[in-house]
């Protein structure tokens, strides 16, 4: 499907060098126009879906500005768009497209300006097509496993005159070695494998970002103890399902070993990750959480759905009741666990009594927060092609009732912080007001507080004083 399809992979000390020549090109034709002119080049990268975008979109950015480009936060005042796209979801899809139709008419007055697109979409052959027959003035489409190349791709687009598109089909190797911006000092995203083995009928990542392919440990532990030299106090380790970390490399290192690894590594002071798998979810992971003191006792766990009918015809491999076993041998050794979740609605043939079981699920665990869905559709994956779709009005009935119990819930367990003293890594000044910031309580609940900006990146006490829906307000304990 690639322009290049007799491209050979070569090692990956060769892609580096040549970006490498790349850049410093760029960055030498970048640097003479500012001279001339006065003009710095700028550049705008729009990140749809989860953490994996918004890091492959820190890499994107740290080339970017090796590149001489000012990174800028508008399309208005960009000489370069990148929209990092997502296919979890139809309607992120929808805003994809919608966007780029609004930069048709931009680009019609600024001709110059360079459009990429990249990311998961981009994976799928039906949209590759789409863009080049319907969107012909984007200039660059690039796939997930081709983001390391992005230096010679947009040196191609620079120089000639016609759409370029590189999507591998193939993940290739893991690509060490390439820089990242790292916007959040206090606080830095950790790949730690890419892909997925799991094939959920529903979910279309397998698809486009390839199987599981873990990163050497000796690699991970030397980013984060880099990260760590640079002030970075919390790690968030990455992948689709770090569970099952490890299956696929030599070593002998599994998730929790990897865990130990981090905990031992001086300057970092949390771990947290994303996601888990319940089926992958082992009594060692457990133990490994509770003993390691930087961990985090938090746990983001998708239950999807609590019918058991439900989960089989997801592919999820689990039940509720193993589901279940997890959260009570967890909370068993770490009571203050904080367990947040992923919930699908309306998936093909859920019935109201599936329904029930979600409800009833979510009334049990007595979850902290959790992040609910309406199904959508997903071309090429086994959910797509289901006879019993649930009608959108039933999708959206069910999710109503799911949120009138979730909501209240959460908002009790904020009450329950009333009067309470709680540590929190302090990341910056608060969204909700410049003069406020903000932190994390190690269960994840987000802490607003008044106090001076030399607090950030420290571990703080704070006395909750007033707990609101869905974060709480507090006071520096002295
Ligand atoms: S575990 Fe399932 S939902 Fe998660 S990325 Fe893999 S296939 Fe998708």
């Amino acid at each position: 499907m690639s322009k290049r399809e007799v491209f050979n992979i070569e090692s990956v000390e060769e892609i580096l060098n040549r970006n490498d020549e790349v850049i410093r090109n760029i960055k030498t034709i970048n640097d003479q126009i500012f001279k001339e002119s006065g003009n710095q080049k700028n550049a705008f990268t729009v990140t749809y879906g989860c953490q994996m975008n918004e890091h492959d979109s820190e890499k994107l950015e740290a080339m970017l500005m090796d590149m001489g480009y000012n990174i800028v936060k508008s399309v208005e005042e960009s000489d370069l768009v990148i929209f990092n796209t997502c296919c979890v979801r139809e309607n992120a899809e929808f805003k994809v497209y919608g966007n780029l139709g609004r930069i048709k008419k931009l680009k019609e007055t600024k001709p110059d300006l360079i459009l990429a697109v990249c990311g998961c979409m981009m994976q799928q052959p039906h949209v590759v097509e789409q863009i080049k027959k319907k969107y012909k003035y984007v200039d660059l489409v690039f796939g997930t496993h081709n983001l390391h190349n992005f230096p010679v791709l947009l040196e191609e687009t620079l120089t000639g005159n016609q759409q370029v598109v590189e999507v591998w089909d193939s993940q290739g190797d893991v690509v060490e070695g390439m820089q990242i911006s790292r916007k959040k000092e206090v606080k830095a995203y950790v790949n730690i494998m890419y892909g997925c083995d799991n094939f959920c009928s529903y979910c279309i990542v397998p698809y486009t970002r390839g199987r599981e392919r873990s990163r050497r440990p000796e690699d991970i532990v030397e980013e984060i103890r880099q990260l760590a030299v640079e002030g970075t106090k919390e790690v968030m380790l990455l992948g689709q399902n770090v569970n099952s970390y490890g299956n696929n490399i030599d070593d002998a290192v599994d998730f929790p070993d990897l865990l130990k690894l981090v905990n031992a590594v001086d300057g970092i002071e949390r771990i947290r990750f994303m996601t888990s798998h319940p089926k992958d979810i082992t009594q060692k992971l457990i133990e490994t959480m509770a003993e390691s003191d930087k961990v985090c006792e938090y746990l983001h766990l998708p239950i999807q759905s609590g019918s058991n009918t439900i989960l089989k015809n997801m592919n999820r491999k689990y039940t509720r009741e193993h589901y279940m076993d997890i959260i009570d041998r967890a909370k068993t050794l770490m009571p203050e666990l904080g367990v947040t979740t992923d919930i699908i609605l309306g998936f093909p043939g859920e019935t109201e009594s599936d329904f029930m079981d979600t409800m009833n699920m979510i009334e049990t665990i007595q979850y902290d927060s959790a992040f609910t869905y309406l199904y959508s559709k997903r071309t090429g994956t086994p959910a797509a092609t289901h006879d019993h779709q649930v009608t959108e009005e039933d999708k959206h009935d069910r999710m109503n009732r799911l949120l009138a119990v979730l909501n209240p819930m959460i908002h009790e367990k904020m009450r329950t912080f009333d009067g309470k003293v709680v540590e929190i890594l302090v990341e910056g000044v608060s969204k909700t007001s410049d003069e406020l910031l903000m932190g994390r309580t190690r269960q994840n609940q987000i802490v607003n507080f008044n106090g001076d900006t030399a607090l950030i990146g420290k571990l703080v006490n704070i006395k909750i004083t007033k707990p609101k829906k869905f974060s709480l307000f507090g006071e520096v304990v002295e």
